[in-house]
């Protein structure tokens, strides 16, 4: 076979991907096409014979192009998604060109090595115990995944049942204990683990979303057997945080397993400032965060990190005569990933925090935080929360809806609705390391102007 063609495709990359990212600060920041545009587009029958890769790249970039939202815009206050650092994404199209599969240390062994070295950076930076195990998954939903299948693996191991041989038909039902406010992604880690989302025991929760520690004693009283409690650091509207340290002291007096979804509050941690909203995090049993999200590394990129290294290997760890084990220091992923080939994420994650440094990490959440809270000063008298973190939730009354859609529509900016307490709101994350006082100051104005109906 000729050899393939590298330069033409990849220089045709490079020369769109530099336009599309040079193009952000301008560039309108939702979708401008409708569905039936992008069919037309980007449809039609499977051709018959193959094309030039180059202009392959170059049709789809093209046909793409206006359904192709700009979230990694500095503009983009939607959900909680980050842009991609320029390191962290040129680290991602190495991770693609090296194509390794990382679930075995003999099939990538320095993407082995690299998740290894930025497992511990992100243990050091988060205050995590130093013996704590490491997985670098797809995001958070798979980080719960893994965390809550250790869990149910110790809590129930505890209770004399061997959940991996045994399943859990006859098992000794186990309860989850959760804020009211908790994540969805929680519910459906327990669908996947068979647990079942009826194991769920909600627990109080403040006007603010965050779980109580007399909530929390109180429905543990009524429970004997094996039980997780799911805290939440960094609620999705409110970013508030649960009171972790207490929660820790209560659920382990009682015997039961803590697990933190920290999506995005954990990287409080980074931060001198914040760091007393995460106070006694270090003694939990599982944690999650994202890296796609205020680390800015590209989609899609999670970890999850367990106190228990042992209940992490037997809920996740895997055995086959044609694979070849590490024997001795070296670390397989796969005995840590829900994934068996993988994709090698560790590299985006590694060359983000390298990139940053620790003090770049610290800076990025601080001005994260600024930032909202200037938006939210700007939005005085309608702000719904208090803004002790990067989300802002604004009110307009029964209109909310509609302006959401309108200012998504208008194209300067890109905020998107919730309700909150039964009422519609506006929610604002400053999530992208780009964003500075003036694209605050634009989203801010293009809402007022549009809210007040000129
Ligand atoms: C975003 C988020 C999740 C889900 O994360 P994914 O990376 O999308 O799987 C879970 N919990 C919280 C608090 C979140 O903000």
């Amino acid at each position: 076979m000729d050899r393939p063609d590298w330069h033409g495709p990849l220089t045709e990359a490079y020369e769109q991907a530099t336009r599309f990212l040079t193009g952000l600060p301008e560039r309108e920041v939702g979708s401008r096409a409708t569905l039936e545009e992008l069919r037309a587009a980007l449809g039609g029958p499977l051709p018959d014979a193959g094309s030039d890769a180059r202009e392959v790249v170059a049709r789809l970039a093209e046909a793409a192009d206006p359904g192709i939202v700009a979230s990694p815009s500095g503009r983009f206050f939607g959900f909680v998604i980050g842009g991609a650092t320029p390191a962290a994404l040129a680290a991602d199209w190495l991770t693609a060109t090296w194509d390794q599969n990382a679930g075995l240390y003999a099939a990538g062994p320095a993407a082995a090595v690299v998740e290894d070295v930025a497992g511990g950076w992100l243990r050091d930076l988060f205050g995590l115990p130093a013996q704590a195990s490491a997985g670098f998954v797809t995001g958070a939903q798979m980080s719960h995944v893994t965390a809550l299948a250790a869990a149910r693996h110790e809590v129930l191991r505890r209770a004399g049942w061997d959940v991996e041989t045994d399943g859990l038909h006859g098992a000794p039902r186990i309860a989850v204990l959760a804020g009211a406010d908790r994540h969805s992604t929680i519910d459906r880690a327990l669908r996947f683990l068979g647990i079942g989302t009826a194991a769920l025991v909600p627990v109080d929760v403040d006007d603010q979303g965050r779980m109580t520690t007399a909530g929390l004693r109180a429905a543990l009283a009524g429970l004997d057997g094996p039980a997780i409690v799911c805290a939440q650091l960094g609620n999705v509207n409110t970013g508030a945080f649960d009171p972790i340290g207490e929660i820790c002291d209560v659920a382990h007096a009682a015997g039961a397993w803590v697990h933190v979804d920290g999506a995005f509050g954990l990287w409080a941690a980074t931060s001198a400032r914040l760091r007393h909203l995460v106070t006694g995090v270090d003694r939990a049993d599982s944690w999650t965060t994202d890296a796609h999200k205020w680390l800015n590394v590209p989609y899609d990129s999670g970890l999850v990190f367990c106190a228990h290294p042992a209940a992490h290997r037997a809920a996740m760890g895997v055995r086959a005569a044609y694979l070849v084990h590490a024997g001795g220091d070296e670390r397989d992923a796969l005995d840590y990933n829900p994934e068996f080939s993988r994709r090698a994420r560790g590299f985006a994650v590694y060359a983000a925090l390298r990139a940053l440094g620790r003090t770049g990490v610290e800076s990025l959440i601080d001005r994260g935080c600024d930032l909202a809270a200037r938006f939210a000063r700007r939005m005085s008298g309608r702000v719904l929360n208090d803004v002790v973190l990067n989300q802002v939730l604004v009110g307009f009354g029964p209109a909310t809806p509609d302006l959401v859609r309108r200012v998504q529509a208008e194209g300067t900016c890109w905020v998107s609705g919730t309700l909150w307490r039964g009422a519609p709101a506006m929610r604002f994350s400053v999530s992208n390391f780009t964003t500075d006082e003036a694209d605050i100051d634009r989203a801010a104005d293009t809402i007022l102007r549009l809210a007040a109906g000129t």
